[in-house]
């Protein structure tokens, strides 16, 4: 949502997989639209992002950035656990 937490605590965390998974939970009415980066800052901040949200195995960007120093790959690869359609960009072809 192009938002930051702006320096307020999570209200809620989201828990599954039998904890192993987190996630914070904010709220939207207390977070601060992003600083807006220069063009050139965005593109580099952009290519940074692509590398760490982009999975090797499908070539899949996705919107949050993957474990790949852990896991190397996005979960659909890693385990077969299906990916939201909506969580990612398909890689366009070539
Ligand atoms: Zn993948």
């Amino acid at each position: 949502m192009n938002l930051s937490p702006g320096g307020h605590e999570p209200v809620a965390q989201l828990t599954w997989r039998g904890g192993k998974r987190k996630a914070w939970l904010y709220r939207i009415d207390l977070a601060k639209p992003k600083r807006t980066p220069t063009l050139a800052q965005e593109r580099a901040l952009d290519r940074a992002m692509a590398a760490r949200q982009t999975c090797p195995e499908c070539g899949r960007r996705y919107f949050h950035c993957l474990r790949l120093r852990s896991v190397g790959s996005c979960e659909e690869c890693f385990d077969g656990t299906p990916a939201d359609p909506g969580s990612y960009i398909a890689p366009t072809a070539a």
